[in-house]
Parts: C-alpha cells; sequence; structure tokens
C-alpha cells in the first residue's frame, strides 16, 4: 500500500534572504512522516502573490496534501489570508471562536479592541479553522476536491500548536486507516555498518510492511522499528518479535529497549538501583550536569557537579595535589583519578565521574588539542579513560559529554 503524498510550501522573503531558516519544514515533515505520510517536495518562496499562487498549483498537481505556513500576520506584507479566500472563491466572513480567542488575548494583555483587529477574526467562509492557542492567526484546513490545503502561521511555536492539537489528529483520521507503530532498540559503543554486518540476516528477512532504520548519534546508534498494518494488536506484536531478536543478536551493546536520551537511561539506573552520582568537572564545564538535569526527578540521584576549571579550584575544592598537578599536567590519568576521589568524598556519593581535557589551542599546554581524560569510581573501583577528540571546541565538547555519559554507563553495567 503506497503512502499519502504530501508537499509543505513555506512563505516569506526572510526565508529567501536567509534570514530566517526554515525550520518549519523539517518539523512538519517528521511529523507527517511519524504518521504516515510521505513529503514529495519542500519549497520556499517570497511574500509575493503569483509566486505563491504558481507554487501552490505546482505542489497540487501531485500530491494529496499541501501544508502552508508563513504570511498570515497583521502587516501588510503578510496577504496569504485573502490569497486562498481568491484562491478557493470564498468570501471573508468573522468567525465568532476566532473573535472570542482575540478579545480575550486583548483584554488580558489590557489592549483595547480597536474596529481594524476585527479583521484578524476574519477567515475565508470555505475553510475550517484550525483554533490557534498560542497567538492571534488561525489556522485554515481547505478541501478542494479530494485534497487538502493546511496554512499556518510561521512563528514555530504558533505553527506547532495548532499541527499538533488540531491538524494532525484530523490528517489521521482523514488520510490514514492503518496502525503505525515504532519499537526502539539504543546501542552503544559500536557504529551502523558493524550493527548492519551483525544483523545483516535478520534485516533481510523483515517483512514488507516492517521498516528498519538506523539513527545514529554521538557513541550512539538507535534502530527503530516502523511497522504498518491494519490490525495494530497483531502489528506491536510482529514488531516486538522482531525487537527482541534484533536485540538478542546485538548482545551487550543494547542499552535500551525505549526510545531513551542516555541521560534518561542513566536516570532510570540510578532510581532502580537507589545510588547517587556526582560529577567533577573541569573542560565540560558542567555541560555533564546540565544533560543529567534534564530528567524530571534527577533530584532523587543527583547530587550536583563540582566545575573546576582553573588548577587552583581543582586543588582547593577536589584536594587534588600540587605536585600532582606540576608533576603530570592537569590532563593526566594522575589528576583525573584524584579529581574522582575528590568528587567522591566531597559530595559524599556512592558513584563519581571526573573529566580534565584541552578542547582547544592553549599557549604552553603540554597536551594536543582534544586530550581528555576521564574517571568514574566508587568506593571500591576506579577506571580511568584516555580520549582524543579530533574536532572543533563545540563538537568536541559534545562529544566528550555524550562519551563520559557512557562511560559511566558502562562502569554501572560492566
Ligand atoms: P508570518 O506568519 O509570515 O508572519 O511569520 C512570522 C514569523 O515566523 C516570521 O517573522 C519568521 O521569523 C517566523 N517564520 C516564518 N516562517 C518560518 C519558517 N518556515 N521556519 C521558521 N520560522 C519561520
Ligand atoms: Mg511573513
Amino acid at each position: 500500500m503506497s503512502n499519502i503524498a504530501a508537499a509543505i510550501i513555506t512563505i516569506g522573503d526572510e526565508l529567501l534572504i536567509g534570514q530566517t531558516i526554515d525550520t518549519n519544514s523539517a518539523w512538519i515533515a517528521q511529523r507527517l512522516n511519524a504518521i504516515g505520510i510521505d513529503v514529495l517536495r519542500r519549497v520556499a518562496v517570497g511574500d509575493n502573490k503569483d509566486a505563491i499562487i504558481n507554487s501552490i498549483e505546482q505542489e497540487l498537481a501531485s500530491v494529496s496534501l499541501l501544508i502552508i505556513t508563513g504570511g498570515l500576520g497583521p502587516t501588510a506584507d503578510d496577504i496569504t489570508k485573502p490569497l486562498l479566500n481568491e484562491y478557493f472563491g470564498g468570501k471573508m466572513v468573522v468567525d465568532e471562536g476566532v473573535l472570542d480567542h482575540l478579545k480575550d488575548i486583548f483584554s488580558k494583555r489590557n489592549r483595547p479592541f480597536l474596529e481594524r483587529n476585527m479583521k484578524q477574526a476574519e477567515v475565508p467562509d470555505c475553510c475550517k479553522v484550525l483554533f490557534n492557542r498560542m497567538g492571534t492567526a488561525p489556522g485554515m484546513w481547505f478541501d478542494k476536491d479530494d485534497k487538502v490545503i493546511i496554512s499556518l502561521p510561521g512563528v514555530p511555536f504558533e505553527m506547532v500548536y495548532i499541527m499538533e492539537n488540531e491538524a494532525l489528529p484530523r490528517l489521521k483520521q482523514r488520510f490514514i486507516s492503518d496502525a503505525l507503530l515504532h519499537r526502539n532498540i539504543i546501542t552503544a559503543g559500536e557504529g551502523e555498518s558493524f550493527i548492519a554486518e551483525k544483523i545483516i540476516d535478520l534485516e533481510a528477512a523483515l517483512p514488507a510492511h516492517i521498516r528498519l532504520a538506523y539513527l545514529p548519534g554521538a557513541g550512539m546508534v538507535k534502530l527503530r522499528l516502523t511497522g504498518r498494518g491494519p490490525d495494530s494488536e497483531i502489528l506491536v506484536h510482529e514488531l516486538e518479535e522482531r525487537q527482541q531478536e534484533l536485540a538478542a543478536r546485538l548482545g551487550k551493546i543494547v542499552i535500551a529497549m525505549e526510545d531513551l536520551t542516555l541521560e534518561q537511561i542513566l536516570g532510570k539506573w540510578f532510581t532502580e538501583n537507589e545510588k547517587t552520582i556526582a560529577l567533577a568537572e573541569s573542560c565540560t564545564g558542567g555541560n555533564i550536569a546540565h544533560h543529567f538535569t534534564q530528567v524530571p526527578g534527577a533530584t532523587n540521584y543527583f547530587k550536583g557537579s563540582m566545575v573546576c576549571y582553573q588548577n587552583e579550584i581543582k586543588e582547593t575544592i577536589l584536594g587534588v595535589k600540587r605536585e600532582t598537578l606540576e608533576q603530570y599536567g592537569a590532563i593526566s590519568e594522575e589528576v583525573v583519578k584524584e579529581m574522582v576521589l575528590g568528587a567522591l568524598s566531597v559530595l559524599n556519593s556512592d558513584i563519581a565521574f571526573a573529566i580534565t581535557g584541552l578542547l582547544s589551542p592553549l599557549a604552553g599546554a603540554r597536551v594536543t588539542v582534544g586530550k581528555v581524560w576521564m574517571a568514574v569510581a566508587d568506593k571500591d573501583r576506579l577506571t580511568t579513560k584516555e580520549f582524543n577528540f579530533p574536532y572543533d571546541r563545540e563538537r568536541n565538547k559534545d562529544m566528550a559529554t555524550s562519551m563520559g555519559m557512557l562511560m559511566i554507563w558502562k562502569f554501572l553495567n560492566p
């Protein structure tokens, strides 16, 4: 069974000069894809009547669904609403629901509602209004022959609100009769090609209605099974059978069977095992702590992080010995060992992690750029690891953060 085909048109002069990056169509494409609608084209056009009409006609010739964003603001350059009205042969009428919502917004902001604001409550009488709780411009849904055209505001969080709450549920009803379900496997420590080689026969044996996607991230690869079928119970069973089979083959590199981030996976471990963790961060400057604290409930296991950037602070706060720093340099196995033991005792946690490294060139540095030392310890064990990251400062920091969290996970699951 072939998928529904869609196109996305984003409107705005700012998109064409590169002042605003078109994030809307990427987001929309992902969401459509997730419910089984294929995006065939993404087009950006300026705030220009002919350009907009031309692109609408061109796209409608080959798709069943067209989503348009932008050009719905109250200013003169925003022409999408009257233009769609004309194109679909409608008449502009005040929508009572939109009017109430606008009056409510104006009174909450203590602004008088003027006659000219009435324009904002007008919509073509040939569309269905998609309520915009997040702003003043409503979304619009048009049916033309057996095609659907949806117009949404350009402001990303308004567009997202309307898509999630108004458009996607209706699109599912209108176009999708099959169930579309996912199951995930998160792996760490091996690359895509290694994994592909290892499961080559299992992947080849997947039935046509179940697809496997490889989604690589820093140090990790997510495997996503997507299944489509008329009966969701049967589909769940089929997907989970394949998921188990793949996971069994991949063995120890599987770190989760759900779509979780590394910090969520760690959070689950610490919660289930009732253990605490503390960090001593030098080169990541608190970034690992930021990741840990992205998880609700982290307060139950995450004790804190000490950002000990200068050598003096490594000495006074963590108790790293001056001789160690002088003899081996701040980026060394000896120093990271003393840092992790310092974190363990000062922050009084069950497990501690420490990191020290050089992320960009520094005069007089004793190590090469990208060299990072990490350590994990509890009261019985201590492991260290050296890394040499080859990227720029920002990416090195991201990699160090991911690899650090992975190292913690491996320490906990030897
Ligand atoms: P508009 O509905 O055209 O008035 O758009 C309002 C604002 O949303 C613009 O000022 C842009 O900064 C932003 N915007 C418009 N289109 C996009 C897009 N495709 N991606 C991200 N932001 C956008
Ligand atoms: Mg605009």
